[in-house]
């Protein structure tokens, strides 16, 4: 069980994940966990950052699916928003919702990447389906924000200094 426990890579958020690295390694479709992935636990604000990642993906060819232990009520908000096919209630990591998925997307388990928050939901799930896993940092909304204003000044900042 320990080494189902791992996942394949890590990153400290969904941003900073290497597409054309998985284009490589044969990966073709995304399932993404929602909360505190993409979205602050227990808040329905997406983030424009969120909708332009979610779009680059698909621009560059994948298919992507969203897979959450969220009510469906909660599940169904962002699937529309989103606009992706959605499973809620999952029951992560029980391989229900995410076969779901696989068949939605048409693909083999080692073309398909998990994204999430949760060594025992997202990765540890995601392993035994034969899913290629990634592990991101939980976006806690204090956490999040801070980062947000972090990047927010970088950018001010690299504003200025090309401005010079
Ligand atoms: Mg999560």
């Amino acid at each position: 069980m320990i080494n189902k426990l791992k996942p394949d890579q890590y990153y400290q958020d969904v941003f900073l994940i290497d597409f054309d690295l998985l284009k490589k390694q044969g990966i073709k479709g995304v399932i993404c966990d929602i909360d505190n992935t993409i979205v602050p636990w227990s808040e329905e604000e997406i983030l424009q950052e969120i909708i332009d990642w979610f779009s680059e993906i698909k621009d560059r060819g994948f298919q992507i699916c969203l897979v959450s232990n969220g009510t469906a009520k909660r599940v169904n908000y962002f699937s529309e928003k989103l606009d992706l096919p959605a499973f809620g209630q999952a029951v992560k990591p029980a391989g229900k919702a995410f076969r779901k998925a696989q068949t939605v997307m048409a693909l083999n388990s080692s073309e398909i990447v998990v994204i999430g928050d949760q060594l025992f939901t997202d990765v540890f799930g995601g392993n035994r389906m034969g899913f290629v896993t990634i592990l991101v940092d939980p976006m806690n909304s204090r956490e999040f924000f801070t980062t947000r204003i972090m990047r927010l000044l970088e950018r001010m900042f690299f504003k200025r200094g090309e401005e010079k």
